[in-house]
């Protein structure tokens, strides 16, 4: 090793899921949104001028922060935005974890906890979940630096119930629980209404799913005003300009039209019951997903199996080659034709 070598951060990276450059593919590995944003965004996009990009952007990113504190009902100074929620998540652990106790995060969960605790040097505990998935409550109710929750879950798409979540925030007064509701809007009940009570509480939350806006990345934390003041230190402590223009116009463009938003979730919503029924005809077992996505696993086709059957049709979902859940497959909710050609395919493999 050179001598500057043993100076480097040395970090073990998150692995995104793959962006296949080809056309024609059936993408289910990301938990994008099959539908487009809604209507208003594109038409905030043609009215982007050019010229206004000579400026910096607005650095409290006002517009945004006011529409997203109007649509959950809260105050413009409990709403803080990123650029994505892996930013806000990012940025929250670097705020908020700075005990010596360990934080605490499922050993199942979204993977990339890990990788910031493993960056910024944070200790960390991971109590296995139990045998359905589901969070051990007691587990959460004890000494520890913080806690993070994704609710629902990724990749098991369970969710919890807001008693357990509220008695675990309750639990822990003298430390920050920040939950993770990426896919809250297609299943389970949002933490967002126990914000009054805890000052303890974040809650993040994204455009990447159910506002179809991955490729715009938005993120954004509620909680109360001296939370999001400690965030907002971090944040100008890192990069004022975090949110550029663009996504200031489309993201309060998005948050203007309720009506689309409802429908696409039910949309949505509807395909998985439907596939998450076809799947298990076919003999897979699915977990109760509150999510944008299905994780099954099939008691006779290992996931690798099907995972790379698949990816020869052009069909590319998510296997994760760990410990508990490597015989599940996790499968993005696309449109309806799309989740049919995946039916039809594993309708043949299964039941040749
Ligand atoms: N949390 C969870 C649980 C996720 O699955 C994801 C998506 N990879 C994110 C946060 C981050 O999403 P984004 O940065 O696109 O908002």
């Amino acid at each position: 090793m050179a001598n500057w070598e043993q100076n480097v951060r040395k970090v073990t990276p998150y692995v995104p899921g793959e962006q296949p450059a080809q056309s024609g593919i059936i993408k289910l590995n990301t938990n994008e949104n099959p539908y487009p944003p809604a209507p208003g965004v594109a038409k905030a996009l043609q009215e982007l001028e050019a010229e206004r990009l000579r400026l910096y952007p607005d650095p409290t990113a006002s517009e945004l922060t006011k529409a997203l504190a109007a649509r959950y009902g809260v105050n413009e100074n409990q709403v803080f935005v990123g650029v994505g929620s892996d930013d806000v998540l990012a940025l929250a652990f670097l705020t908020f974890f700075n005990g010596a106790e360990p934080i605490l995060f499922p050993d199942i969960t979204y993977s990339f906890y890990e990788v910031w605790a493993n960056l910024y040097r944070i200790p960390y505990r991971c109590p296995p979940l139990d045998e359905h998935f589901c969070i051990r409550k007691e587990d959460y109710c004890q000494a520890c630096g913080g806690i993070v929750l994704a609710n629902p879950n990724a990749p098991t798409g369970l969710a919890a119930d807001l008693s357990v979540i509220e008695e675990i925030v309750r639990s822990n007064p003298k430390v920050i629980v920040i939950v993770d509701e990426a896919y809250i809007d297609f299943g389970g009940t949002s933490a967002v209404s126990l914000i009054p009570s805890y000052e303890n509480l974040l809650v993040v939350q994204t455009f990447s799913k159910s506002r179809s806006m991955a490729g715009m990345r938005i993120g954004y934390a509620l909680g109360q005003p001296a939370l999001i003041r400690y965030l907002q230190d971090v944040k100008y402590s890192f990069n004022s300009y975090t949110m550029d223009l663009s996504a200031l116009k489309l993201g309060a463009a998005a948050l203007a039209d309720e009506a689309y938003f409802q429908q696409t979730l039910e949309k949505i919503i509807g395909t998985r019951e439907r596939v998450k029924g076809a799947l298990q005809e076919l003999g897979f077992v699915c977990l109760d997903s509150q999510s944008n996505f299905i994780f099954a696993a099939h008691p006779v086709f290992s996931a690798a199996e099907l995972f790379e059957a698949l990816k020869r049709q052009q069909i590319y979902v998510r296997h994760f080659d760990r410990p508990r859940i490597s015989d599940y497959l996790r499968i993005t909710v696309g449109t309806e034709e799309e989740m049919e050609r995946l039916l039809s395919f594993l309708r043949q493999l299964v039941q040749r």
